[in-house]
């Protein structure tokens, strides 16, 4: 079997880890399996190098951010290599570049457009385990490139969506998906299964078990993802197409909390066509992440409008908004604000779900701001200080601990 493992931060965190990270690495090719292994920084690591770029500018070069940032998984994967060597296994470690993977141009969200799969599949000829530095790759103009952050699950799906490799098992500190964050909720479950459509909607959604983009990969190239700890054994979980067999009749089967949200309002904007595509179409230019949208029937010709943007772009979203002051009486922003979801692919199929969520949010005297819906989840913006008890409300809601 050809299996592409990928290590997070946590797993790779101090040297004993890397070092208990090396003993799987062994076991799993004296098993007899052809291994890919994909690491991510130490943790902490990423947060640490982009504190120090703070240090000298608020606006660091993003060229220079990629140089800078993919630095840490280097470190992790030459060191994984020389721990196995010291085990008498047989590995190379490969930065992004040599491991084949070309990104598009976007420093520090670069999308991955190939992968050259020659140097690797060479290596595993010669019977060594290839590690691989997670989070990079190269444009095309040879560049240091970056795939944001999380972006290690990323290289880990598209290198195995690459190989056609027969497993694809993300290791992390928590033993699967489980119904909502177990940090946040203790009596949140472990699932066995989830779809690809459901993961893509949580991990949007705030669940950083598995980040966004990977799961979109692995759902366009039909990769299955196993979730699984690198501190216990265990089957972990499985992210699959949905299985009518394999998934059990369930209406809603995760919560997900979202802090890095912002809300904007303007108030007594002027009310006439093409104001929202103007307004829009600036924040789009800016490359401003701009979410729910909500906008209040108009009275005496002007209307309220509302909207949230990530966090980290509030700043950059105030100043596009500037240039439209002219157009509304007033603006207010709101960093301390999350969001707050169910999903569910049963939620197709079922009505009053999102009754039932807005009816134990005003049980607990939790004020919903926003709320948007699709076919399969429901958000609610609320006041962030309630966002941890929000989710443990919902999880006992829908009995997800049963
Ligand atoms: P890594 O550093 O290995 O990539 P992450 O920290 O990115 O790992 O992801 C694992 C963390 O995701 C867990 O420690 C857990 O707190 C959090 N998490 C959030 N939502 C969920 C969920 N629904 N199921 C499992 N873990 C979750
Ligand atoms: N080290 C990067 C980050 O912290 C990528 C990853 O861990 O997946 O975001
Ligand atoms: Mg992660």
């Amino acid at each position: 079997m050809l299996i592409v493992q990928k290590y997070g931060g946590t797993s790779v965190g101090s040297l004993e880890r890397i070092e208990n990270v090396a003993k799987r690495v062994a076991k799993a090719r004296k098993e007899g399996n052809d291994l890919v292994v994909v690491v991510s920084a130490m943790s902490g690591e990423t947060n640490k190098l982009i504190e120090y770029a703070k240090h000298f500018s608020k606006t660091p070069s993003k060229r220079e951010m990629d140089m800078l940032l993919s630095s840490g998984e280097r470190v992790t994967a030459s060191l994984l290599a020389i721990a196995l060597h010291e085990m008498g296994v047989d590995a190379v470690a490969l930065t992004g570049r040599q491991a084949g993977i070309r990104t598009d141009n976007t420093h520090t969200y670069a999308r991955i457009e190939s992968i050259d799969t020659t140097a690797i599949r060479r290596e595993l000829e010669q019977g060594k385990v290839v590690i691989v530095a997670g989070f990079q790759g190269i444009n095309e103009h040879g560049e240091v490139t970056t795939l944001g952050r999380g972006g290690s699950d990323l290289s880990a799906v598209a290198l195995a969506g690459a190989l056609h490799a027969d497993a694809c098992e993300i290791y992390s500190d928590v033993d699967g998906v489980y119904t909502t964050d177990p940090r946040i909720e203790p009596k949140a479950k472990k699932l066995d299964y989830i779809s690809y459509d459901e993961m893509l909607e949580l991990s949007s959604l705030g669940a950083k078990v598995l980040q966004n983009r990977s799961v979109e990969l692995a759902k366009k190239m039909g990769v299955k993802i196993i979730a699984k700890s690198s501190f216990s054994d265990g089957p972990g979980t499985i992210i699959a197409e949905e299985d009518e067999e394999m998934m059990e009749e369930v209406v809603v089967s995760g919560i997900a909390l979202d802090k890095n949200q912002a809300r904007v309002s303007l108030r007594d904007v002027a009310d006439r066509p093409g104001i929202a595509a103007e307004i829009f179409n600036r924040l789009a230019e800016e490359e401003i992440n701009v979410d729910m949208i909500i906008q209040n029937a108009s009275r005496e010709g002007t209307t309220n409008l509302g909207f949230t943007v990530p966090q980290s772009e509030l700043e950059r979203a105030k100043k596009a908004i500037a240039g439209f002051d002219h157009e509304f009486g007033s603006a207010d922003y709101d960093e301390n604000v999350c969001k707050v979801s169910i999903v569910g692919v049963g939620m197709k199929s079922h009505s009053g779900i999102a009754a039932k969520a807005f009816t134990a949010m005003a049980q607990s005297n939790i004020n919903i701001e926003m709320i948007s819906t699709s076919e399969i989840k429901v958000s609610m913006i609320i006041d962030e200080k309630y966002g941890e008890l929000a989710v443990r409300v919902l999880h006992e809601t829908y009995e997800l601990d049963k």
